[in-house]
């Protein structure tokens, strides 16, 4: 048995066997290469599930990081933290945002939204009770955002799940029409669906939704956990649409690999929560927030967000030319540098992983039989081409 295993074996002796782990054990990182114990190399297509937004042990992040824990790592949100404001005022300043209220994960986020929905509605005694959410959405994986999500999966062995959440077809506005009423509180949507294989909503549809919700009362949610913080070329991807939600919620790539989560709201919502209502011990720490003000500074810039478009143009030529050689693809569908890539005949996506691993390219999966690429929105061009080298290798044996 070689080190690997003996590895695995421990993993499988301690976790709750609740993921299949790869076929190794990584050691470091830097920018969009990874290295195992055996120092074997592998490009990284996966970003950490679309979380590395700027790569691994990013110099100007690490900085950050390193300043920041040098001088204070924690009290609570009884005392102001300064990094907490200054990042507040940057997600305010470049958004439809008034206010901002900090998590440390996707999940959480979109508890805060759906919280402060309610909590808004039962304030002025309205009758509005129920959420409309998505076929094929995923919000996370708590008891609440298990019930938002809109997939076959396992929730219904965790239930009783939340009740009042009803489920539309994503861009098909007569759906969501049938299901609105005056008890209508809130309607959550990915702008873009991620989890199950990036998926854009049409620009028609949005509109169409964000009158709905005008004409109703409604609040629109905008769960941007995933397609946030310059995934798609945009800041978010609501900003390619023009539509405003009055809710946002952000995650993953807003801390490049430190966990933070925040729910953006406008100020008439944001006024329901007072001292005591809701919080969150470790939300808005100073470590995070040191960390998430530099992405935001690096990300917000037209000339990074043109480059995110750019990189996007070669990836999906690449992509293209691969797949029509070994006839790989069925569908390939990108917003940014974010890529969803049907595999032909429903073959298994782990089955496509495991081989990228041999191969020394790390991919995520959308679901059992789609490949999903989130790489680093800085990935330098010379490893792009490197992993669409090692992508066709795989492409050949698969
Ligand atoms: N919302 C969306 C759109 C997501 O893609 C995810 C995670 O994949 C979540 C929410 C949940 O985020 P987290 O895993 O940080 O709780």
């Amino acid at each position: 048995m070689n080190w690997k295993n003996n590895q695995l074996e421990n993993y499988k002796e301690v976790m709750v066997p609740n993921y299949l782990p790869a076929n190794f054990i990584p050691k470091k990182a830097l920018g969009s290469k990874v290295w195992d114990s055996e120092d074997k190399e592998y490009i990284d297509f996966g970003g950490g599930i679309a979380v590395n937004s700027l790569g691994h042990s990013n110099p100007e992040l690490v900085k950050a990081l390193k300043d920041q824990s040098e001088k204070l790592w924690h009290l609570s949100n009884f005392i102001a933290s300064e990094g907490a404001i200054n990042l507040g005022k940057k997600l305010t300043e470049n958004t439809f945002a008034d206010k901002v209220f900090f998590s440390n994960s996707g999940s959480e986020a979109n508890e805060t939204a759906i919280k402060i929905v309610r909590k808004f509605h039962s304030s002025i005694n309205s009758s509005k009770t129920e959420i409309i959410s998505f076929n094929n959405s995923f919000h996370g994986r708590s008891v609440l955002n298990i019930s938002l999500g809109g997939t076959e999966d396992s929730s219904q062995e965790f239930s009783p799940l939340v009740e009042n959440i009803k489920h539309a077809e994503f861009n098909d506005i007569e759906s969501v029409k049938n299901l609105m009423s005056e008890k209508t509180a809130a309607i959550i949507i990915e702008p873009v669906q991620g989890e199950t294989g990036i998926v854009e909503a049409k620009r028609e549809f949005l509109q169409e939704i964000r009158s709905l919700c005008n004409e109703y009362q409604t609040s629109l949610v905008f769960d941007e956990v995933q397609s946030g913080v310059g995934r798609t070329g945009y800041l978010y991807a609501y900003m390619k649409y023009g539509v405003e939600p009055d809710i946002l919620t952000s995650a993953k790539g807003l801390g490049g690999g430190f966990p933070i989560g925040v729910t953006l709201v406008k100020n008439e919502l944001a006024k329901t929560l007072q001292p005591g209502s809701h919080g969150s011990t470790f939300g808005g720490n100073h470590l995070a927030c040191a960390v998430a003000n530099k992405v935001i500074d690096i990300v917000n810039n037209q000339d990074f967000l043109e480059e995110v478009k750019n990189k996007e143009r070669i990836i999906r030529s690449n992509l293209e030319d691969i797949s029509s050689k070994y006839e790989l693809f069925s569908d390939i569908r990108s917003s940014g540098l974010w890529f969803g890539c049907d595999l032909i005949k429903d073959r298994s996506s782990f089955e496509f992983l495991d081989l990228g691993y041999e191969e020394g390219l790390i991919l995520v999966p959308a679901g059992p039989n789609k490949v999903r690429l989130a790489p680093a929105l800085n990935i330098e061009e010379k490893d792009i081409l490197e992993g669409m080298d090692r992508l066709e290798r795989v492409a050949s044996k698969f």
